[in-house]
């Protein structure tokens, strides 16, 4: 058992005070353990990424009936209305392995997926409340419609998730120390972990415990990283989350022979506002994401359509589109929306300001495009629209073919004016190369052993998504593995 200087003994360290973090300290706490908690921001900026989420998180469920127990705050007669397709574990195993095009661990893959439900389970007990979530969804009076595995989201969001799960913590009598950077681990004669080096305002201190949880974030708020891992123009790009998951303790896991694993060139990077700011910001927090492009045509600087921007479910393909945009010339695009699909847009573009134009020509004029290229792109676009029924919940298969890129489904004329546009950038949420973790949360090093004491969850670990991802998996893989990482730490302290 280690202690502090403040005389303060723990079992366990959780480095970070993000979902995957704050998961950890909890199953831990729940376990028996004292928990110490490391969070680098202050106190007021506390909550790393999962705090600017959506709060979305995506789970397996045979039917409704398993949803029920995740709002209990729904009139019994209030579930009528609700439409949402079974989404069972192979279900979900089977979009993360198409998205990730089957590069993934399988083992991990299948944990974070039979374990999703019984894990939201366990949140709804720690006193997470659930909202229906807006997103890839349509709800009117009558009924509110899903895309699979996406039905619901913490109330108010990842302001909310945090709020709730520091509720917890304190409730548990769980520790917590701010301004704490983790700047190194320790290890005894033998290799095991047992403590971190850890950086405040009132020095350098060494904190020794029986094991140690890295929830600590990715790489993707360091300019440097991107720009060496992610490559040519990712140094430059916007930040959508917190300003401190800048990778050092990624660094010194792989310094201690921790073995990297998954997409070290890839990341989950979404369409944005053009005017956001170059980091998250919490009075925005998601809502700079511009993710109604399925029912739009999108433009490059050039006045060329560069995607099929009804390839997929919203959900499975907007992780990608961050990169293809990033990928344009000046790294901008534009989304085309007319006055039959206007109204489909997502609240959140209410944040930004539209350029609105009563024809193609006065669009290319506002916009600085080049009018004959851009009229020619809608015109080619308009020609291409196949008849079929337009239905903006389900894929509908309504398609422009014949001409490239096609659009596979929710393909609409663009030719009923008001014309209106969202400008468009690249934003980075967080990256998908990370250390290796088994089943058990543990760390794995590079000759394929367990390094003793030391865990991890959340975006700190590979090997979940390669490419492109599930939207909602990311929180539901931190809670997933943190359940998990803090019951075996708690479980190694307590053997020794
Ligand atoms: C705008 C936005 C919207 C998103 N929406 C969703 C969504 O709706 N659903 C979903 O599933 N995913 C969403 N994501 C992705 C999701 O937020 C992340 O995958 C998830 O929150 C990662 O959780 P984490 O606990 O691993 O990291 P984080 O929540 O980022 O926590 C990392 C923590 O580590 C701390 N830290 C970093 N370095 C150190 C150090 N050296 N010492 C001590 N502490 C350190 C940070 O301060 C932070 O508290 C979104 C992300 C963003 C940015």
């Amino acid at each position: 058992m280690g202690s502090t200087r403040s005389g303060n003994r723990y079992d366990v360290i959780v480095v970070g005070a993000g979902n995957a973090a704050l998961t950890a300290a909890l199953s831990a706490g729940q376990a028996g353990s004292r928990v110490l908690v490391l969070e680098k921001a202050p106190k007021s900026l506390r909550g790393g990424n999962s705090r600017f989420s959506g709060g979305l998180f995506r789970f397996a469920y045979e039917s409704i009936e398993d949803i029920k127990p995740l709002r209990p705050d729904v009139a019994p007669g209030d579930w009528e209305r609700v439409e949402a397709d079974t989404y069972t574990p192979d279900r979900y195993m089977g979009d993360l392995v198409r998205t990730s095009r089957g590069q993934s661990s399988s083992e991990l893959l299948q944990v974070l997926t039979q374990q999703s439900h019984p894990t939201m389970v366990w949140m709804t007990g720690l006193g997470i409340e659930w909202d229906w979530t807006p997103l890839w969804s349509v709800h009117s009076d009558e009924s509110l419609q899903f895309s699979p595995g996406t039905v619901l989201e913490v109330k108010d969001k990842g302001v909310g998730l945090i709020a709730y799960l520091f509720r917890a913590v304190e409730g548990a009598g769980i520790d917590v120390s701010y301004q704490a950077k983790v700047t190194g681990l320790l290890q005894d004669s033998q290799g095991r972990v047992g403590g971190v080096r850890v950086r405040t305002p009132d020095g350098l201190d060494e904190v020794p415990a029986d094991a140690v949880v890295l929830a600590s974030g990715g790489f993707e708020a360091n300019a440097e990283m991107r720009a060496r891992y992610l490559g040519r123009g990712w140094d430059q790009v916007k930040v959508r989350g917190t300003r401190y998951n800048t990778g050092e303790t990624l660094r010194m896991a792989l310094d201690i022979g921790a073995k990297p694993v998954g997409h070290w060139q890839g990341c989950h990077a979404t369409p944005i506002d053009g005017d956001a700011p170059a980091v998250g910001d919490l009075r925005l927090t998601d809502r700079t994401n511009r993710l109604s492009y399925p029912y739009s045509i999108m433009v490059n600087a050039l006045g060329r359509r560069f995607v099929d921007e009804g390839e997929d479910l919203g959900g499975l393909t907007y992780a990608k589109t961050g990169r293809a945009i990033l990928d344009q010339p000046g790294a901008i695009a534009y989304q085309i929306f007319d006055r039959k699909t206007v109204h489909l847009l997502e609240e959140r573009y209410s944040t930004g300001t539209p350029i609105v134009a009563n024809s193609i020509e006065e669009l290319a004029r506002k916009l600085s495009l080049p009018p004959d290229e851009l009229v020619h792109t809608v015109g080619q676009y308009n020609a291409a629209v196949q008849p079929g029924t337009f239905d903006p919940s389900s894929k509908d298969g309504k398609t422009a073919v014949g001409v490239e890129p096609p659009k596979s489904n929710w393909a609409l004329t663009i030719d009923t004016p008001p014309y209106t546009v969202y400008p468009v950038a690249c934003g980075i949420t967080f990256t998908y190369g990370g250390i290796q973790i088994d089943t058990e949360s543990r760390v794995i090093d590079t000759e394929d052993n367990p390094i003793s004491g030391l865990f991890a969850t959340g975006e700190i670990t590979g090997d979940f998504f390669y490419h492109n991802y599930p939207g909602g998996s990311g929180l539901m893989r931190g809670a997933v593995f943190g359940r998990i990482a803090g019951a075996n730490a708690s479980a190694m302290s307590q053997a020794k």
